[in-house]
């Protein structure tokens, strides 16, 4: 893990580290499996910011029978949300009548969460399930609560592991947080 990232002008310091961020992972996974049974659910990855997650998590959940899709969805510029959520790429997937399990990077004011669920259960699903890796309670507007969370964290911007700063960074293995003003 590297002491500091500098991107941007911005520097950030090391949060979770890959071996604690995959530990929950396997734990998410097996709580999504136990959940699904032996079932032929539809995740549906969230892009950008989940694919490697969602990469991690599909192969620990392991059930043959699953698909995965793609959504896109945008409503972050550079370190804050803007408030107003726009789907870029919609679902290519059937998922009428299907378990459906969304996979998310980040769940902050709740708002894309919302507008996800929203759009899917026009498409009919038996049920709709939502993973985030990450979960920040303290920004909710919405009340959202996902059913898998793999790490609750305070309200402060992250990046690596699939998330960027500005399409930056998101190769990191680790996550890192903002460092505070001194
Ligand atoms: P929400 O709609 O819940 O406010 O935000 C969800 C999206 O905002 C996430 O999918 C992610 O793209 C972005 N986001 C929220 N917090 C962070 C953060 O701390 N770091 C990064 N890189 N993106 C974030």
């Amino acid at each position: 893990m590297e002491n500091k990232v500098r991107v941007n002008g911005l520097t950030f310091v090391p949060y979770l580290t890959h071996d604690v961020i995959m530990k929950e992972v396997e734990r998410v996974a097996s709580e999504i499996r136990e959940d699904l049974k032996g079932g032929d659910p539809v995740f549906i990855c969230v892009l950008n910011g989940a694919f490697i997650f969602a990469a991690d998590l599909i192969r620990e959940i392991g059930m043959n029978e699953g698909k995965i899709a793609f959504v896109r969805y945008a409503s972050y510029e550079g370190t804050s949300s803007t408030g107003h959520v726009r789907q870029l790429t919609g679902l290519t997937e059937d998922i009428d009548g299907k378990d459906v399990v969304i996979i998310e990077d980040i769940v902050d004011t709740g708002l894309t969460a919302v507008k996800m669920i929203d759009d899917l259960k026009k498409h009919n699903p038996r049920s709709v399930r939502f993973a985030t890796l990450l979960h920040k309670p303290a920004s909710s507007r919405t009340g959202f609560t996902p059913d898998y969370v793999a790490f609750n964290i305070e309200p402060k911007f992250i990046i690596g592991y699939g998330l960027d700063l500005d399409g930056k960074v998101r190769n990191l293995k680790d996550i890192y947080v903002i460092e505070e003003e001194e």
